[in-house]
């Protein structure tokens, strides 16, 4: 928490600034609400959730006959905390059943962080002593088996990976084979993500599924959102919703931006929970996610 805390504080300081002014009032008047909004604009937290957030706490506040700032602040944070869903499932499915290891499909545009992602979640599934195996099925980037392979060394994984340019089909299907070969308890499955391309992509992705599925079940497919590209990487989501089964969201360089509010619009307009957060290019910089603690971390 206190590492999510101080990776978060450009974030904090988007809200931070409009709960300051909000905190030096003795009385609250109309020009608050204002300032939420902006603030929660700003934030990244899209119009409509704004909106609704900030109807349903004038609707709080009239009711309890809310007198200061500091009540304000507290009855934000139920707010925003209610904004994203906490009910939601968020847990990573990723162990094995019936003698084949739990499957892991990551997706996302390319930079997105899909192959740090793979490694980051690698590291913590190994660190809680489960057995993983890699599969390097971004075979068009030529780094990305290079940089998976160093992930590897570095947690312990085994890699499987393809001659550049391989089918990446093929490759995740031999990884999966390989995974049951070993028993393993999870495989991890990196895949490409050129948005240009986007109907090669839909095949690419869709065929890299139904191959996989000849093993047995993906129990996950992750997509990897970059959190700095803010409203537009919602956009790109939606692509790969069409051309995959999409499990879960994956929000990378939360570090990065001032404009953590996106977690909100995220799960709002695509519906799906976010899982995990990234925080750093560091090995531990992944935390999974909790509302509760992402708000209070954001409105410090
Ligand atoms: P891919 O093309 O989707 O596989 O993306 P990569 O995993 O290669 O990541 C692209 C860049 O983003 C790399 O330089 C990563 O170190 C960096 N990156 C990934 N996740 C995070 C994160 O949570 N925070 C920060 N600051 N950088 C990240």
């Amino acid at each position: 928490l206190v590492r999510l805390r101080a990776r978060l504080s450009r974030s904090q300081n988007v809200f931070g600034k409009g709960l300051l002014t909000l905190l030096s009032r003795d009385h609250l008047d109309e020009e608050v609400w204002e300032e939420i909004e902006d603030a929660l604009i700003g934030a990244d937290v899209g119009v409509d959730a704004t909106r609704e957030i900030v109807d349903r706490l004038r609707e709080r506040t009239a009711v309890l006959g809310t007198r200061t700032a500091v009540e304000l602040r507290t009855l934000l944070a139920v707010e925003l905390v209610n904004a994203l869903d906490p009910g939601m499932d968020r847990s990573l499915r990723a162990t094995p059943h019936d003698g084949t290891p739990g499957v892991v499909l990551v997706v996302g545009v390319n930079g997105a962080g899909k192959t740090t992602t793979c490694g980051k979640i690698a590291r913590v599934l190994v660190a809680d002593g489960r057995t993983v195996l890699l599969g390097a099925a971004d075979t068009f980037r030529a780094a990305a088996a290079e940089q998976l392979t160093t992930w590897g060394s570095r947690v312990g994984a085994e890699v499987v990976r393809g001659p550049e340019g391989a089918d990446p089909a093929s490759v995740a299907f031999d990884a999966v084979r390989r995974g049951i070969e070993l028993g393993v308890d999870t495989v991890l499955i990196d895949t490409a993500g050129r948005l240009q391309n986007k109907v090669g992509l839909m095949d690419e992705l869709g065929k890299v599924k139904r191959v996989v599925e000849k093993h047995g079940p993906v129990d996950e497919t992750l997509l990897v959102l970059d959190a700095t590209t803010g409203q537009n990487g919602l956009e790109q989501a939606r692509v790969f919703m069409e051309a995959v089964d999409v499990t879960g969201v994956v929000l990378t360089k939360l570090d990065g931006t001032a404009k953590g509010g996106i977690v909100i619009a995220v799960q709002r307009k695509l519906g799906l929970p976010v899982k995990l957060v990234g925080l750093g290019e560091g090995p531990d910089d992944l935390a999974p996610f909790e509302p509760a603690q992402f708000v209070d971390a954001l409105i410090g």
